[in-house]
């Protein structure tokens, strides 16, 4: 029977503890964004304690730890979780605590080299941390003395004590994504597509804060359904980080078929780009976003020089991020095999953008030169009309 103890997470939180006067709102932000995420693992409550927020479970014998320091490291914000016992007393219950939670450590009867870290917030607590340390060190070595050594070096084990208002015990940490909360930096429109880089671009952009909605310009029936599929899958992997995602499918053939019978070949891609963002920012508006997010990088295809780039920018009339801009290919994919979206990129499904692409496009195009050539398209009827052909869906893996 172990000592009665509460069982808790500790979530530490990283740069919002700098945010002086808004961190009220960055804390309050990020304790409901965690308590929607969690709350169908049971009845729970969210303290917030100096920089840490205490996750205590009403229930813990029925509460699953494990799945909840999962979720908890997606929600932006979060740096780290640390599964802890949280105890009152003195001293004698810090020792006790502490051999007492060296056994369930140590229950596989392995040797371990081991050290203690302890932190004492609560100034009045008669000892100061060095001497916590070394007293909590030496009844380890009391209570399991064939099982445990001293390395400060490199020890498997670190146990960490913190004296706070309540005392805290833990040897785990696992990492979350950092970032700020979701919501605290308003909305933005992603441009989604079925590649690599945009869902790694959503992702960058959500761990600013931004909340998420998402457009994906669809060219049935040149392209499958399964193709649509991939895109959702995409989204429902962000939706991990980002929470519950709308996706507004805009049915895109017809600008495209209209431009391809149309324009010189070699302009082709760059006017679908600046359809593609004049539809979005129409979105973007009706939906409250104050930006669009893409997934280019610099150099990486002819639509993405920086000449082509600033004549897309050109049409729209809001910010347009784009978080990839100076990563290359590699450290893109760095990033989606990290957030899992790399294995659903790379499946075989036809894009919009690869059924109509030009052989040679402009890489020095003049914004003069596209206004000219857009002047006599039916280009605002038919982005009316994709825009009523809009449909929205919803996607979230996870609650
Ligand atoms: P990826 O490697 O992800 O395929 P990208 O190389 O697709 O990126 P482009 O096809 O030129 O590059 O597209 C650049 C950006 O434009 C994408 O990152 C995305 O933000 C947006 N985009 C492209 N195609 C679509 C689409 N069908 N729907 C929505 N956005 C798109
Ligand atoms: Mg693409």
């Amino acid at each position: 029977m172990p000592l009665p103890h509460d069982r808790i997470l500790l979530a530490r939180i990283g740069e919002i503890s700098l945010k002086g006067l808004n961190r009220g709102d960055f804390e309050g932000k990020l304790a409901a964004n965690l308590q929607r995420r969690l709350k169908s693992l049971g009845d729970l409550r969210v303290v917030r304690s100096q920089s840490i927020l205490r996750i205590e479970p009403s229930d813990p014998d029925h509460f699953d730890f494990e799945e909840a320091i999962r979720r908890t490291t997606f929600v932006f914000g979060i740096v780290s979780v640390n599964p802890a016992r949280s105890f009152g007393g003195g001293m004698p219950e810090i020792l006790a605590q502490s051999v007492d939670h060296m056994a369930g450590v140590l229950a596989d009867g392995r040797p371990r080299t081991f050290k203690v870290e302890s932190r004492r917030s609560d100034k009045r607590f008669p000892l100061e941390s060095p001497a916590i340390s070394r007293d909590v060190g030496a009844a380890l070595l009391q209570a399991y003395p064939d099982q445990l050594t001293v390395d400060v070096k490199h020890p498997d084990v670190t146990l960490r004590v913190e004296v706070r208002d309540t005392h805290l015990i833990f040897d785990r940490t696992v990492r979350g994504h950092r970032g700020l909360p979701v919501g605290t930096a308003g909305k933005a429109l992603l441009l989604l597509s079925g590649g690599i880089d945009s869902p790694v671009a959503g992702y960058m952009m959500a761990s600013r804060g931004l909340e998420l909605e998402c457009v994906h310009f669809q060219s049935m029936p040149f392209t499958s359904e399964r193709a649509l599929e991939k895109v959702m899958d995409l989204a429902g992997k962000l939706s991990l980080y980002t929470g519950r995602l709308q996706v507004h499918v805009v049915p895109f053939a017809g600008i495209q078929t209209m431009l391809r019978d149309r324009i010189p070949e070699d302009m082709l891609t760059l006017l679908t780009r600046r359809a593609m963002m004049r539809v979005a920012e129409r979105i973007a508006r009706q939906r409250g976003c104050k930006a669009l997010v893409t997934g280019e990088s610099l150099g990486q295809v002819a639509s993405q020089t920086l000449h082509a780039l600033a004549v897309t920018d050109a049409v729209v009339d809001m910010p347009v991020f784009r978080p990839l801009i100076g990563l290359d290919k590699d450290a893109t994919i760095e990033v989606a095999r990290r957030i899992d979206t790399f294995e659903t990129s790379i499946q075989p499904y036809e894009d919009c953008c690869t059924v109509f692409v030009a052989k040679h496009p402009k890489t020095r195009p003049h914004r003069s030169d596209c206004d000219a050539l857009e002047k006599d398209l039916p280009l605002a009827g038919l982005i009316e009309e994709a825009l009523l052909g809009l449909v929205t869906r919803k996607v979230a893996l996870e609650p």
